[in-house]
């Protein structure tokens, strides 16, 4: 397929590479990152998406979203598919999907998990919004870059889908850290309470599987220093969407609220900034109740 891949950065770059090495034509275009291999780039978005039978986007936020949009819609081909992978808010993505249908192209929201990692291994999960036409098109390049597609519903659901999920891993990492920090001060031996409520109720994807403890479970970020992994002002970014889709959608949500306040804490006025999210646990370990 002709491709265009409009966004080159720490995600857009292996994606597109991936795309590339399986044999697809693929222009790129990035107003500051170099060419990933395999992907030529183009003057500007527009030329880019020319021709182009899917137009990928990974960009940082939505407003970034609607001046590409801008740009990028009037340039596709008719019956082409602009397919959005960055996280950003759901109305942006409600926005550009309809200004894309309008002009007679497909449209989908796209946003992943798997993060860096993920991407270079072509192993993300796409969370996908959008109708069945453009998803049935997409899903082939979907399977090149990730291991899971999974058509959540119309325009946004796939947005909605990654900010809800999101808001649940803030959420149960604050929660995991703050219990190891109390069972340290009741004594307690980490890899014991490792053991206990990873087989318990309070099991959840932050104690199973990245363990915020260095030395306990499986490898984590937590056994390297905190290095991300993903980053604890990503995490910031997704729970202040969750809570902006929460105010629009009028839904009450008082743990993600109090996830992102503190995320914002830590990322803002403490040292969060470049730590993995994990890096709570040390926060935590440092602080008595006052
Ligand atoms: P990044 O900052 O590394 O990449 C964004 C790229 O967009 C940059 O290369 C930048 O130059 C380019 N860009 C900015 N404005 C542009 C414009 N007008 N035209 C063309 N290019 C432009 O960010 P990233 O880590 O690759 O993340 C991209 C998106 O993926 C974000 O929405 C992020 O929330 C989401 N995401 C990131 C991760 C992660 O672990 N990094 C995981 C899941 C989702």
């Amino acid at each position: 397929m002709k491709i265009a891949f409009i966004g080159l950065g720490n995600m857009g770059a292996p994606m597109a590479r991936n795309l590339a090495a399986a044999g697809h034509k693929v222009t790129g275009f990035d107003t500051a990152a170099p060419a990933p291999e395999g992907v030529t780039m183009a003057p500007s978005a527009a030329d880019a998406a020319a021709g182009a039978e899917v137009v990928f986007t990974m960009l940082p936020n939505g407003q970034i979203l609607r001046t590409v949009a801008d740009e990028l819609v009037p340039a596709m081909a008719a019956g082409a598919v602009l397919c959005d992978c960055s996280t950003v808010d759901v109305q942006s993505a409600r926005e550009v999907a309809a200004q894309a249908e309008a002009a007679g192209l497909g449209a989908l929201d796209a946003p992943v998990s798997g993060g860096v990692g993920g991407a270079a291994a072509g192993t993300l999960t796409f969370m996908v919004g959008g109708s069945d036409a453009a998803f049935v098109t997409v899903r082939p390049l979907f399977e090149i870059m990730g291991q899971k597609a999974v058509h959540c519903g119309g325009p946004g659901a796939g947005q909605a889908a990654k900010i809800c999920n999101n808001m649940i891993l803030g959420v149960t990492m604050i929660a995991t850290c703050e219990a190891f920090a109390l069972a340290d001060k009741l004594g307690l031996d980490r890899q014991k309470m490792f053991d206990v409520v990873s087989t318990s109720s309070g099991y959840s994807w932050s104690m199973n599987a990245y363990c915020p403890a260095p030395g306990v479970g499986p490898q984590s970020p937590a056994d390297n220093g905190y290095k991300p992994g993903f980053a604890a002002e990503l995490m910031l970014k997704d729970l202040r969407l969750s809570q902006q889709a929460a105010e629009g959608a009028d839904a009450d949500t008082p743990m993600g609220r109090l996830a992102a306040d503190l995320y914002a804490r830590f990322v803002e006025e403490e040292d969060g900034r470049g730590r993995d999210f994990s890096a709570m646990l040390p926060r935590f370990e440092g602080r008595g109740r006052s």
